[in-house]
């Protein structure tokens, strides 16, 4: 695999693979403590090799144990911390893993067989033994190297698989179109590890001799430091949602005279606005922006493109862009009919990036993946889209999915853990849109099974706190609104429409 024979070629020279603050791992620790994560798996659980489970946010160690995980042909189930403690154990339900290396201060109750707190990971990597994993165990391309797990509709997240034919399909195309060489760049690693645009940075970034400049959840939380970090960050290539440049470019510091290596912007994960683009034209003149477009489920990206002037001048929004050249995108109508330029209808994609499905989960795979005829492997991706001249626009969802933050949820999956939250009765969650149909916010409309006579107020705080502990906490609406009942409609339905024109 190219990301493990980067990191052994790597591993000669002095180049720095990680950096979070003040700590770092050179390309020679990265190796020497993933074999020795390897070896630890390979010798504890020999031949079972069920995945494990990091939970953790972007400790520098967290990357020895994926890699080691990989040398020993298991996959990695990233979990980040905003989990909170029955998701996890609703993973660990379908994952059954044999360890969960816990890189959090937290002690959870956790249903698992065997943890290795930070700690132990210290202990296994210092640990003074020269065997090294032989190449033959290392993940194959049929093998899983992660496993994701995305919001669901039914209340419980689905295991998105990804094996190592998937990734490969996604870095030659992803590295061939950012024209990436081995040249000793900084990129940044910011995304949480259990979304998959970090993916870029760690296949393409080590897999191709970079540097990862890493921002944490206490950075991100404190924007005096994550200015200091950024202007003191040399990055060449950005990558993240718009959501965090979006923050960031509401601060003068954030410009090309301040952070002058960076030459490229990879946007991510959801709608990039013009506005956005406009703005960082205007403080990176030099900097190329990059609008990527794919679901976790076809391995991180399957179109792309480099933004212009024209096509910020045009009428038009801007394009996901031209699709992955090893896998087929089509846009289909409701009976799978391909559809000319410029109809809308649903996005597909067909090929080697495609996931094999759900881990556990063959009633969610069956909806919507599929094999066809030439056993190729196919994913309905529920998004609207069209083509021009061999572009692709994006034009919304077919379903109640959203984008908020760059996270990704589903209405549904924050409704069916709000009913289960004591007193409440019903509830209809809604997306508040902002400016460029940018998603702000959410609502949540609630009715009470008993009128415990509480202001909204503090009834809204004791939901959300309750909720907190079901899903994690972006998904968590910032309104909260008490209703007596639910409008109704004339099939008995709750008014939706009705309910709509609250927001307005
Ligand atoms: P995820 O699996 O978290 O990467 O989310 C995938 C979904 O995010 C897609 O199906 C789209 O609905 C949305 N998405 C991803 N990238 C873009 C983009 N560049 N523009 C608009 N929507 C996007």
């Amino acid at each position: 695999m190219k990301l493990l024979e980067s990191i052994d070629k790597f591993s000669e020279t002095s180049r720095v693979a990680v950096r979070c603050l003040d700590k770092q791992l050179t390309y020679k620790q990265l190796k020497e403590y993933s074999d020795k994560i390897a070896m630890y798996l390979l010798k504890e659980f020999k031949e079972d090799r069920r995945p494990i489970i990091i939970y953790g946010n972007k400790e520098n160690n967290i990357l020895p144990v994926m890699i080691g995980a990989l040398k020993s042909g298991r996959a990695y189930v990233p979990l980040d911390v905003t989990f909170p403690e029955a998701r996890i154990n609703q993973i660990i339900d379908e994952v059954k893993p044999r360890v969960i290396f816990n890189f959090t201060n937290d002690s959870l109750d956790l249903k698992y067989e065997l943890e290795i707190k930070q700690n132990e990971v210290d202990d296994i990597i210092n640990m003074p033994i020269n065997e090294v994993p032989s190449k033959d165990k290392w993940v194959k391309d049929e093998d899983n190297c992660y496993i994701l797990f995305t919001s669901g509709s039914t209340g419980k997240p689905k295991g998105v698989q990804i094996n190592k034919r998937n990734i490969d399909s996604f870095t030659k195309w992803f590295e061939e179109f950012l024209e990436f060489d081995e040249s000793p760049k900084i990129i940044l690693n910011q995304v949480s590890y259990s979304f998959d645009v970090s993916v870029i940075p760690i296949y393409m970034g080590l897999g191709n001799g970079k540097t990862l400049f890493t921002l944490n959840k206490e950075t991100l939380e404190d924007l005096k430091l994550l200015f200091t970090e950024l202007t003191s960050s040399n990055i060449d290539y950005w990558v993240s949602t718009p959501a965090l440049a979006e923050i960031c470019s509401k601060f003068d510091d954030f410009n090309n005279e301040k952070i002058d290596k960076l030459s490229e912007f990879i946007f991510a994960g959801e709608v990039l606005t013009k506005k956005l683009v406009k703005n960082l034209m205007n403080r990176f003149p030099n900097a190329k922006v990059i609008n990527g477009y794919g679901p976790t489920e076809a391995t991180v990206l399957i179109s792309a493109i480099n933004i212009n002037e024209d096509i910020i001048e045009c009428e038009k929004g801007i394009p996901i862009g031209y699709p992955i050249n090893n896998c087929e995108l089509n846009i289909v109508d409701g009976q799978g009919n391909k559809l000319k330029d410029g109809e809308k209808g649903e996005l597909i994609v067909i090929g080697d990036s495609v996931s094999i499905g759900y881990l556990n989960n063959s009633e969610m795979t069956n909806k919507v993946f599929f094999e066809t005829s030439e056993v190729k492997q196919g994913y309905k991706t529920g998004d609207l889209a069209y083509y021009e001249n061999g572009i692709i626009y994006y034009c919304g969802r077919k379903d109640f999915q959203i984008k908020l933050n760059g996270f990704r949820i589903e209405i549904e999956d924050i409704e069916n853990n709000l009913r289960k939250v004591e007193n409440i009765n019903n509830t209809v969650v809604f997306p508040v849109f902002g400016e460029e149909d940018k998603i702000s916010h959410l609502i949540a409309f609630v009715v009470l099974n008993n009128n415990n006579e509480l202001s909204n107020l503090k009834n809204s705080t004791l939901i959300k706190n309750e909720l907190k502990k079901l899903i994690p906490s972006y998904m968590i609406p910032r309104n909260i609104k008490i209703l007596n009942e639910f409008p109704l409609n004339t099939n008995g339905k709750i008014d939706r429409k009705k309910l709509m024109e609250e927001l307005k």
